[in-house]
C-alpha cells in the first residue's frame, strides 16, 4: 500500500492511472475505522481496479465549538486495517495543504440544508461538500463509497456531484451495526459505559416506529410523539436534538407517508452526538 501525503502527488498519480483506462474508487473518511469503514471499503475493493482511501479530518466541517481537537485519531492501526483491506493508497492530506488561511471557494447545496442535522451545524455541509469536491478533482474517482449512516451528506454529495457534472459515480451503502444494534460510529468511544448501555435504543426506537407504518399509522406527528416517549423513557442520559420524518432524496419534512420515508434523529449524549436512520419503504406499509 502506498501512502500519500502531498495533495499535488495524489491528483498526478491518480490522473496517470485513470489515462491508462483504470477504474478508480474512492472512499473518504476521517480514520479511526471500524467495521463501518471497512465495509465500504471492502465493497469498492470489488468494484474497481484501484482502491483509494482518503482519512481527512476536515476541518471546516467543524463548528469552533465542535470535537476537531479531540476527534480520536490513530493513523497507524488505520493503516493497517487499510492495508489488510488490500486498500492501493492511503491519502493523508494535512489541514494546511488542503485549506490555505485565504480559502475562499464554497461548494453548498442550500436546499438539501434546511433540516436535520443543518439546524445544529449550519455550516457543516458547507465544509463537507467542499473537502469531498476537492478530494474528487485530486483523485480523479470513476466511483466513491458513502454510508447511508451520514444520509443527509449522501444526499448533498449526490446532488452536488449531479449538479456540478463530476464524472464519479456516487454509491451509497447500508449501515453497519454493532451486534445490539448501535450505529458503529468513530464517536462512540466517548460514551460512558452508562451510556453506552442505553445508546442502542436509538435504532430499537427507530425499528418500533417502522414497525407502527406496518400497521397502517402513517401522521408524521404521532409516529414521532410515539418515538419521543420512547426515548424518554429508554435513554434518560440522553437528549434528542431532532427526530424527522422526510423525503428520502430531497429532505423535505413530510406530515404524512404517503411514499418512500426517511426517519432520521439525532440524539445528544454528555459527550457524543450520535445519528442515525432508517428507511421506510412503500411496500412495508401495503
Ligand atoms: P467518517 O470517518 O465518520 O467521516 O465516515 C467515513 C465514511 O464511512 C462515511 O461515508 C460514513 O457515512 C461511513 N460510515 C461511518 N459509519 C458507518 C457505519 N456505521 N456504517 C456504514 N458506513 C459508515
Amino acid at each position: 500500500m502506498r501512502c500519500i501525503i502531498e495533495p499535488r502527488e495524489m491528483q498526478v498519480w491518480s490522473t496517470q492511472k485513470r489515462c491508462q483506462g483504470k477504474t478508480l474508487a474512492l472512499v473518504p473518511t476521517m480514520g479511526y475505522f471500524h467495521e463501518g469503514h471497512l465495509a465500504l471499503m471492502r465493497w469498492a475493493r470489488e468494484h474497481c481496479d484501484v482502491l483509494m482511501v482518503s482519512l481527512f479530518v476536515n476541518p471546516t466541517q467543524f463548528a469552533p465549538h465542535e470535537d476537531l481537537k479531540a476527534y480520536p485519531r490513530d493513523l497507524p492501526r488505520d493503516a493497517e486495517l487499510a492495508r489488510e483491506q488490500g486498500v492501493d493508497v492511503l491519502f493523508t492530506p494535512t489541514p494546511e495543504s488542503m485549506f490555505s488561511k485565504d480559502h475562499a471557494a464554497w461548494v453548498e447545496a442550500p436546499s438539501l440544508c434546511r433540516g436535520l442535522c443543518a439546524v445544529q451545524r449550519p455550516t457543516h455541509f458547507r465544509g463537507v461538500a467542499t473537502v469531498v469536491a476537492k478530494l474528487f478533482l485530486l483523485t480523479s474517482p470513476t466511483l466513491a463509497v458513502f454510508g447511508e449512516k451520514d444520509w443527509q451528506q449522501l444526499a448533498v454529495i449526490r446532488t452536488m456531484a449531479r449538479d456540478l457534472n463530476m464524472p464519479v459515480e456516487i454509491i451509497g451503502r447500508p449501515i453497519v451495526r454493532e451486534a445490539d444494534g448501535l450505529a458503529m460510529s468513530s464517536r462512540n468511544i466517548y460514551l460512558s459505559p452508562e451510556e453506552r448501555a442505553q445508546a442502542p435504543f436509538i435504532h430499537q426506537g427507530l425499528q418500533q416506529i417502522r414497525g407502527l407504518t406496518e400497521q397502517g399509522e402513517t401522521d408524521a406527528n404521532i409516529l414521532l410523539a410515539a418515538l419521543g416517549e420512547m426515548y424518554q423513557r429508554t435513554m434518560p442520559l440522553a437528549a434528542v436534538e431532532y427526530m424527522s420524518l422526510v423525503d428520502p432524496e430531497q429532505l423535505f419534512p413530510l406530515e404524512e407517508i404517503q411514499g418512500p420515508a426517511l426517519l432520521a434523529v439525532a440524539v445528544r449524549f454528555k459527550t457524543a452526538r450520535l445519528i442515525d436512520n432508517i428507511l421506510i419503504p412503500v411496500e412495508e406499509r401495503l
